[in-house]
Order: structure tokens, then sequence, then C-alpha cells
């Protein structure tokens, strides 16, 4: 089927991905996008006070062992080389993460080897947990208690709302624990922040002139009849007009806060005492040592249970959840003539890289069956 009329809802990474691949083929794609910018959660800015380049939505470090992916940032920008080193203060000291040699032997007052920090470590485990099953159980079993505390505790329960005993063990297995004095955040091999921000990179993917942009713009599900398919990035339940009942997130307030110089030394602190309210405070400038700045845009992050009408950010897929995604999927499935892509559309804790590789692989897909003339 040549030139289709393709219907793009949402403009983060996923929907730039797909409409620029079909574009790039002839096909016609209109972008529909509720907010006033494109890059959804990505969106970076210059703060009109300091001129620093803020990361909207939260910090967004790109980082994949995917070249491909890698290649593909790449076509649209400049990607600076820049390594995440991630500070938590906690209990009146302030250690690097993820926990690593020095955080141990700082927070334990040990000169410990790699191999005496393992075995350390190992009599602190608790043998008794079998496969984890809990975020709680999967710290206890790799970390001990005293380091659960300080490090995962208070900021897990911050952060999702809930104890770590009802959350999955796959959040903390995003992690690592290291026995050496690497303190990169991320263990993948390629990693960098665009030097210009992600919202140019995505304007530049949609610029194409098969490509029409529709800013705070709502798709009307009317409308669909005249597209021959719909790629939707929004959340899936409403789509659905949540049938099966809302999908839950957890939404960020960001405080945001402008100081002469150098705030805290580092772009990300971590807080992981209770009885600070905060998850984070982040200063944005850090991300871009590229740049000099005279003041400073800091933000304090506090993590709540989403609300209709707030920004959704992390899903939290407990049970109740599983349960109405489940239901959801069985629907999206039988639903002729639209796709469900991204972190919204699948509900899903997604990177941007796995977000570009899922995009990536949906547009060739499409591109197959348009080709075949055979449903996508
Ligand atoms: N986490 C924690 N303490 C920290 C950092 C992370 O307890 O200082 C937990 C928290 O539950 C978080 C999870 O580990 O959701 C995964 O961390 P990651 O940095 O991947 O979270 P992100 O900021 O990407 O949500």
């Amino acid at each position: 089927m040549p030139n289709c009329k393709l219907a793009c809802v949402g403009a983060g990474f996923s929907n730039a991905v797909i409409a620029r691949h079909l574009a790039e083929l002839g096909h016609e794609v209109v972008v529909f996008e509720e907010r006033s910018h494109v890059a959804g959660n990505c969106h970076t800015e210059r703060d009109s006070e300091t001129g620093v380049m803020v990361h909207s939505y939260g910090p967004h470090i790109f980082h994949t062992d995917d070249e491909e992916v890698w290649d593909y940032v790449q076509r649209w920008g400049t990607f600076k080389p820049y390594v995440n080193r991630v500070k938590a203060t906690t209990q009146g000291a302030v250690y690097s993460l993820p926990i690593n040699l020095h955080t141990i032997n700082q927070f334990f007052g040990t000169t410990l080897s790699p191999a005496e920090a393992r075995r350390f470590l190992a009599a602190k485990a608790d043998d008794s947990i079998g496969e984890p099953q809990s975020f709680e159980e999967q710290a206890l079993r790799f970390v001990g208690r005293e380091l659960y505390e300080a490090f995962f505790k208070g900021y897990t329960l911050k952060q999702w709302g809930r104890s770590p005993t009802e959350l999955p063990a796959s959040i903390l297995k995003r992690l690592p624990v290291r026995f050496n004095y690497d303190d990169n955040y991320f263990s993948h091999r390629f990693q960098g922040i665009p030097e210009e921000g992600y919202t140019i990179l995505v304007e530049r993917i949609l610029t194409h002139p098969n490509i029409e942009v529709r800013l705070e713009s709502r798709f009307d599900p009317g409308m669909a009849s005249t597209f021959d398919h719909i790629f939707y990035s929004g959340p899936i339940d409403s789509f659905f007009e949540n049938r099966f009942g809302r999908l839950g997130y957890r939404t960020l307030d960001f405080h945001r806060e402008t100081h002469d110089g150098d705030y805290q030394g580092c772009a990300v602190m971590n807080y992981g005492d209770e009885a600070v309210d905060y998850t984070r405070i982040t200063e944005h400038k850090h991300f871009a040592p590229w740049e000099s700045h005279e003041k400073t845009t800091v933000y304090r992050e506090v993590s709540r249970e989403h609300q209709p009408g707030d920004v959704p950010y992390y899903p939290v897929r407990l049970l109740k959840e599983q349960n109405a995604l489940a239901e959801y999927v069985k629907l999206a499935r039988g639903s002729r003539g639209v796709s469900f892509v991204g972190r919204l559309g699948t509900y899903r804790y997604l990177d941007m890289d796995v977000t570009i590789r899922e995009a990536l692989d949906a547009a060739r897909q499409a591109a197959h069956h348009l080709a075949e003339g055979t449903p996508i």
C-alpha cells in the first residue's frame, strides 16, 4: 500500500522514530501532541533565569549497549561524553553510588580489597532467602541490612510510596553492586548527553516533508477512520477509557531553586533518609559540563501518587496493575488499526535506548506490512 496516511499520537522518542522511518518510505504522517513541545518527558529547555539547559521532567542520561541505537541518535545531534556519577546523602554522610568498594569501605570504616569486600557482604547477606521476590528480599540477599537501610529503604519508600516488601525485586535489579572503585552509575558501553538537549534532537527527527506535527493538539478518536493506521504512545488505559480501572503511576513534583555558583558540586544527589521528604536534588548545569554558567538551577524532586491530570512518570506495576494490564493488552491485541508503543502505551519502565530500539523494530515491521498491504 504506497503512500498511506498514518497518525502518531504522542511526540516522544517512540513516535518520532516511527514517524521518521515511515515518512522516509513515502508515507504521510500526522503527529498529534497535547503538550506545547515534542520529546515527551525527555524534554529539555533553557532556564530563563540562569540559561542552564534543564531536563524539565527529571534527569535523562543516554546510555546503551545497542550500537545501532547509539548510531541512530548520533544522526540527529552531537552527543557529548558524560558519565553519570551519583552521590547519596544518608545517615549524616555523603557516599558514592551505585554501591561500590568506596561506598562499602567508607560506610563500614574498612579498607577491604575486592575479594575481602565480597566475603564481608556475603557474610551480611540473608542466606535464608532463596530466589528474592520483593525489593527488600533482593536487597537483604545481596547487600545486607545496614546498606539496605541506609541507601534503599527510605529512598524507595519515598520514590514508590510503598514498602519495599510490596515492590518487585526487578526494581532493584536495575542497580549493580561493584567490588571495585568504578562509580559509573551505568554499566553500558555508550553514554552521553546531547550537546543541545533532547528536544531539538527530536525536532530534527520529526522535520521531514512527509511529517506534520500538531502541537497542543488532542487526537480525536473520531478522526481514526481518516488514517490507515495509528501509533499510540499515550497511556493504554485512557485509550480504552479506563474500563478495567486506572493503571497506577508515580508522578514527580520538582521544586525549582536558583542559586549563585555551584550548589551541590554534582548533578545528582540522592537522599536515603526517610525523614527528608525529597528523593533527590538535581543540579542541571552539571549535565552539561562543557558549558559555564554563573548561576545554577536546582530541582528538589518529590514523588507522589499520580492523580488524573498529573504527568505520569513511573508505572507502579503491582499485582492490581498487572491484572488490569493483562486485560488491556488483550484488548490492544484485538484492536485493528492501532499499535501501542513506548512507556505509556505499553505501561513499562523503559529507558530511552530501549524505547528507540523497540520503535525502530516496530517501524520496520509496520513498513513491511504497509508494503505488503497486510494489517500491521
Ligand atoms: N534506589 C534507591 N536508592 C537510590 C537509588 C535508587 O533505593 O539511591 C532504588 C529506587 O527504588 C529506584 C530503583 O532503586 O526506583 C532503581 O534506581 P534507578 O536509579 O534505576 O531509578 P530511576 O531514577 O531510573 O527511577
